[in-house]
């Protein structure tokens, strides 16, 4: 944007959400400019709106003017999908965080799309319930960035992911027209699936302003199982065993011996560092079921190849392994090098072991540090790899480990993103991993949403 069309659009978002709640700073702005990954870009101008109509106002005026807008909620994706690419509008909704309504009769609730998925957790938790999509970020990502990426976490092998918790949505489209798709109700047939369309949209279609969000009662007992592998490959096969045997888990995690190393350096929480553990947990309805449940699989663990298996119900231990999970990623950074690239590739559970095998094989190959952690469980893992950015031979490597990996989950039939979203990370292998009939359509959806092209240009397609 030109400096003289920047002043005036500077002026007429101050009208719109008030002059506190514009940044143009530089120093700001670069806070705006890049996400969890590794990509950055400046955007000309932040904004910060406190209610769906001040979102309107600034999308009719981008319309208008033809200026890109970037939605922002946490800015914690991984694959790039929160950076300001066209530079243009960022609209920051973190001011937008109230938690509107909780009908526990209902079993949903109503919030604003900045609402911190945490503070959520939190407040659900005071009338027994929970929101089950439960990513990592929880305490930095919003409600609207995870319903925009499909997010999942570590309940997904039970629960499902984000697009399975969300009824309903209000959205302003980019030409500033407020729209509500979907239901209050558990369950519509009616037409059209909108509502499901712009969960994993990325913000290419239009802002999320407010959600109706399907809740549960918290499991009324939890007990936590570690099964102990001296081969990667056995955890990987003993996951769909756990399945077969019956048992359908609250979580089920995977993370290997490097991963365990940076955790136990970091949070000294004594894993075995083996060559993987899987973490599993067994909820009920009564305190005994769980507890009935964990000899039995701790059997189907050791017959299936686990050197050892235990289980816990005291709560201090039972955290501990979640932090071994929920810490793994930023425990990586302790290996000595600056930068982790976090892949999320998904495969069918049956091509886990494969999967697993050949990626240790590529990151060998290239000589790249790797750790893998994941929600094994869905067939849903995470290769960590560990390099330095300042070191063009070491990036040179590392993304070709990104790209072999990928065009593995194809390979595969599975997928390049099970739950961080394409962003500009996964647009190549996005392109790949759909037909082009497939790609036509998205682009047709897009152009019906959004005919001047003015939301979160630069992602999906990379346009
Ligand atoms: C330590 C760490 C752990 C993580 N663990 C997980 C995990 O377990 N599972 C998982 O799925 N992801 C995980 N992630 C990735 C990331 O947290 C998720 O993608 C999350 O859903 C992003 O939420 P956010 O509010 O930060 O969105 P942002 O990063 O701000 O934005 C993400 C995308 O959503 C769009 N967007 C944001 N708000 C809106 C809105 N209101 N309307 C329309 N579009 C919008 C943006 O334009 C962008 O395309 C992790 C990231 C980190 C750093």
């Amino acid at each position: 944007m030109n400096t003289e069309k920047l002043d005036q659009v500077v002026e007429e978002l101050k009208a719109i959400v008030g002059e506190e709640n514009v940044i143009t700073d530089p120093a700001l702005l670069y806070c705006y400019s890049a996400d969890a990954s590794i990509n950055q870009h400046m955007p000309d101008v932040v904004v910060r709106p406190g209610k769906t109509e001040e979102v309107s106002e600034v999308l009719k005026l981008a319309n208008r003017e033809r200026i890109p807008v970037h939605p922002r909620g946490g800015g914690t994706s991984l694959s790039g999908s929160v950076v300001p690419y066209g530079g243009g509008i960022v609209v920051d909704m973190t001011r937008m965080n109230k938690i509107i309504d909780i009908r526990p009769a209902d079993l949903w609730c109503i919030v604003e799309a900045g609402v911190i998925h945490a503070d959520l957790e939190r407040e659900l938790a005071k009338y027994g319930l929970f929101y089950p999509p439960d990513p990592a970020s929880s305490e930095s990502a919003t409600i609207g960035g995870t319903i925009a990426t499909n997010a999942g976490g570590l309940r997904g092998v039970k629960y499902g992911t984000t697009r399975d918790w969300v009824l309903g949505l209000e959205v302003v489209l980019p030409t500033g027209d407020v729209i509500n798709v979907g239901t209050k109700t558990l369950k519509t047939s009616s037409g059209y699936q909108l509502c499901r369309l712009f969960v994993g949209s990325e913000g290419t279609l239009g802002i999320i302003t407010k959600a109706v969000l399907k809740l549960l009662p918290i499991p009324k007992a939890r007990v936590r199982v570690m099964g102990v592998f001296d081969s990667v490959v056995d955890a990987a096969r003993a996951v769909s065993q756990i399945f077969m045997a019956g048992i359908t888990p609250g979580l089920l995690e995977f993370v290997d011996k490097n991963a365990q190393k940076a955790i136990n350096s970091w949070l000294n929480l004594g894993l075995p560092e083996t060559e993987a553990i899987l973490i599993i947990d067994l909820e009920g309805s009564t305190e005994e079921e769980p507890l009935k449940l964990a000899p039995y699989l701790e059997r189907v663990l050791k017959e299936n190849g686990a050197i050892e298996a235990r289980y816990t119900s005291d709560p201090e231990e039972m955290n501990k392994l979640y932090l071994a999970r929920a810490k793994a990623y930023p425990a990586m950074f302790r290996l000595g090098k600056p930068t982790v690239l976090v892949e999320d590739i998904t495969v069918p559970v049956e091509k886990l072991p494969e999967a697993v095998k050949k990626v240790y094989e590529i990151t060998e190959k290239h000589g790249i540090l790797m750790g893998i952690i994941g929600h094994i469980g869905d067939g849903n893992f995470h290769p960590l790899l560990v390099y330095d950015e300042r070191d063009p031979e070491e990036v040179e490597r590392v993304m070709k480990c990104h790209d072999e990996i990928n065009e593995l989950a194809i390979k595969l039939g599975g997928t390049v993103t099970g739950e961080h979203a394409v962003g500009k990370v996964k647009a190549k292998y996005f392109l790949k991993e759909h037909s082009p009939e497939e790609i036509e359509l998205m682009r047709g959806i897009k152009r019906v949403f959004d005919p001047n092209g003015i939301m979160n240009p630069g992602i999906l397609w990379g346009e």
